[in-house]
């Protein structure tokens, strides 16, 4: 990196859960980065392969062949437990492995260099948010430092906070997490700038490949953003349509052949792989085939998948999908036919009975398809991003952002009885108090366990962190009094703060155990490992460069002996030299494919010592230098 400035712009990332996107501010407009591939959007994969790291297209291309070592799900992963029945019922359809760490911590399991290793899915995650950052460092020639990331809004606190560290072992400061639809809805607001007067209602539905979202919000003419209401689901999007054709792929398999592929990985991997390819095309054409020659024990499978099958296996989940609006539009207290604008983000809403059943729900209404459903959200993220690091251009500086939390946040009290203290939808940042009473006689310590989620009991929601206050003075029950004060900054991350209101005493809820926000040492030994892996690969990339460039020359020289006829041309003696040098590197290259840089230098400076006559001869090999 010697040469570069560090006075670069902030930049935007939408982390997908199948694809990711970088953008950032230049020249008074959005740019979207293109990757080393040209692409405008990276897979979110990454793959160990037999001696390097490969992240985005690179791992993406390979999957079928290396199914058990590439990683393309990490954000389904991610802040979860591994108990978690969401991740229980993901496991069974990953070819790759996933075992309980400690605090209940799925770990991904994989083999690199012949290793058994394994990754905390913020690892992976922050391997492609590093793979961003170098997208937008090549593109803009500085480092990039700064960030904003955008998560789903139905995120809850442990997904934010892993993302946030995701974000953090990449090298990035991030500067603000925000929600993918509110970003999305940014996008829409800026290019329709003209378009906006006064105050209107937007209905963003965001579905993307692993998640779906539905935000109602206002704009307001000037750039004021206001969220009403959020719903959704962290776990339904684009793969879940690829796992129901691939499920029925394989029924259709055992129905012909009687032979069961649910054990054989690769098959899997292949299956999925062609069948996304398959729905794609099902967006435009009535249907399609699955051509996969030699899929299981040699048999091929050949089969036609129509629009209308698709519509059927999925119809649950575009279902689902119309309910979860119906709760936010509840929760906004507007009807539908309140609302202005209906805006689709996310690849999946290019589905057409998707945009079908939405249009059908809001009576017929013209669906909103001017933003790019798969950039839109990094968009409006570099938009914040420029922003917030101090962009004073008029059309950057009037965007104001007013979101909400997207789930209740409360404590146990007696009974395992969830009580709210911050409900559901209420604009962040903000904060909120409740006092507790103790609940016996001479009571001294108390367990504050707070819970996330709009469940009755506490068990049946998301579980964030528990811990004891101590130290309560000896009095009747129901006389002291305990204040459980919470916190939550702009980027819906939370804070809880405990007070025995008659000692003054406070205490501060570390968030680290239950729900298992790394810890700061966890995260540096993370920061190193990747800087570590990084390292690597650059070396590896060296001596992979220095082979190629040692194996071309011994082929050029080879050739150039025969094109020349130089056996007539030198003398005998300088002829076997060359030769026999040409050989014997020959075979040392195909002994040695994992020798280091030095030796693979050195062993190009000998040949072409020793082959120096043929420097004389036209096209001769000095560009091997
Ligand atoms: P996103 O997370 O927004 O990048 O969306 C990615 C998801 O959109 C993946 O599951 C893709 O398979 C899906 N997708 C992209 N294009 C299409 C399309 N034309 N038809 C159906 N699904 C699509």
């Amino acid at each position: 990196m010697a040469g570069k400035v560090n006075d670069s712009p902030a930049i935007g990332i939408d982390l997908g859960t199948t694809y990711s996107c970088v953008a950032v501010w230049k020249d008074n407009r959005v740019e979207i980065i293109t990757n080393d591939q040209g692409n405008r959007t990276t897979p979110s994969s990454v793959a160990f392969v037999e001696s390097e790291l490969l992240i985005g297209d690179g791992a993406k291309n390979q999957v079928a062949l290396n199914p058990a070592n590439t990683i393309s799900d990490a954000k389904r992963l991610i802040g979860r437990r591994f108990c978690d029945s969401e991740v229980q019922k993901d496991i069974k359809l990953w070819p790759f492995k996933v075992i309980q760490g400690s605090d209940d911590t799925p770990k991904i399991v994989v083999t690199y260099k012949g290793e058994k290793k394994e990754f905390m899915a913020e690892e992976i995650s922050s391997l492609i948010l590093g793979n961003m950052k170098e997208t937008a460092e090549a593109y803009l020639g500085k480092v990039v430092k700064d960030a904003v990331i955008t998560v789903p809004a139905y995120f809850n606190d442990s997904q934010r906070q892993a993302t946030k560290d995701a974000g953090t072992i990449a090298g990035l400061n991030v500067i603000r997490m925000i929600n993918e639809p509110t970003a999305a809805a940014i996008a829409y607001g800026l290019d329709n700038k003209s378009d906006i007067v006064g105050k209107i209602n937007v209905l963003i539905f965001d579905l993307g490949g692993g998640t779906f979202d539905v935000s109602i919000m206002t704009i307001e003419e000037g750039g004021i953003f206001e969220v009403k209401a959020v719903a959704g689901d962290t776990h339904l999007g684009g793969e879940d349509f690829d796992n129901h054709m691939v499920d029925h792929c394989v029924l259709e398999f055992k129905r012909r052949w009687n032979k069961d592929l649910t054990g054989n990985q690769r098959a899997l991997g292949r299956l999925r792989f062609v069948c996304e390819k398959a729905k794609r095309i099902l967006s435009c054409a009535t249907q399609t085939s699955i051509e996969l020659d030699s899929l299981h024990d040699g048999i091929d499978l050949y089969m036609r998948f129509t629009q209308a099958k698709f519509e059927e296996l999925n119809m649950d989940l575009f279902k689902m999908s119309i309910k979860t609006l119906e709760t936010c539009l509840s929760d906004a207290k507007m009807k539908k036919s309140c609302i202005d604008q209906v805006i689709l983000v996310g690849g999946s809403t290019r589905i057409p009975k998707v945009q079908h059943m939405l249009q059908e729900y809001f009576n017929g209404k013209e669906l909103c398809k001017s933003v790019n459903p798969d950039e839109a959200v990094a968009y409006g993220a570099a938009v914040l991003a420029s922003k917030l690091s101090g962009n004073t251009e008029k059309s950057v500086q009037d965007v104001v952002l007013r979101d909400v939390t997207p789930l209740s946040l409360g404590v146990d009290v007696k009974g395992h009885i969830f009580n709210v203290v911050i409900p559901r939808n209420t604009q962040i940042p903000t904060s909120m108090s409740q006092i507790y009473a103790t609940t016996s006689d001479n009571q001294s310590k108390a367990k504050i366990v707070v819970y996330q989620g709009e469940r009755s009991k506490c068990i049946d929601n998301h579980l964030l962190d528990q811990f004891t206050v101590s130290g309560i003075p000896p009095a009747p029950k129901g006389v002291s009094k305990i204040m459980v004060y919470f916190e939550i900054d702009a980027n819906g991350i939370l804070t809880v703060t405990v007070g025995i209101t008659s000692t003054g005493k406070i205490e501060k809820l570390t968030i680290n155990d239950a729900n298992r926000r790394l810890s700061k040492e966890v995260i540096e030994k993370m920061v190193n490992d990747a800087e570590k892996y990084k390292l690597e690969d650059q070396e590896f990339e060296k001596k992979a460069k220095a082979y190629n460039k040692l194996e071309d020359c011994v082929y050029t020289m080879k050739n150039k002996i025969k094109e020349y006829n130089i056996k007539k041309r030198e003398p005998s003696e300088t002829m076997k030299e060359m030769e026999n040098a040409i050989a014997e590197t020959s075979k040392w290259l195909s002994d040695n494919h994992d020798a280091p840089f030095a030796e693979l230098d050195l062993k190009k400076m000998h040949l072409k010592f020793v082959c120096k006559p043929l420097f004389r001869y036209k096209n001769t090999v000095a560009e091997y230098n």
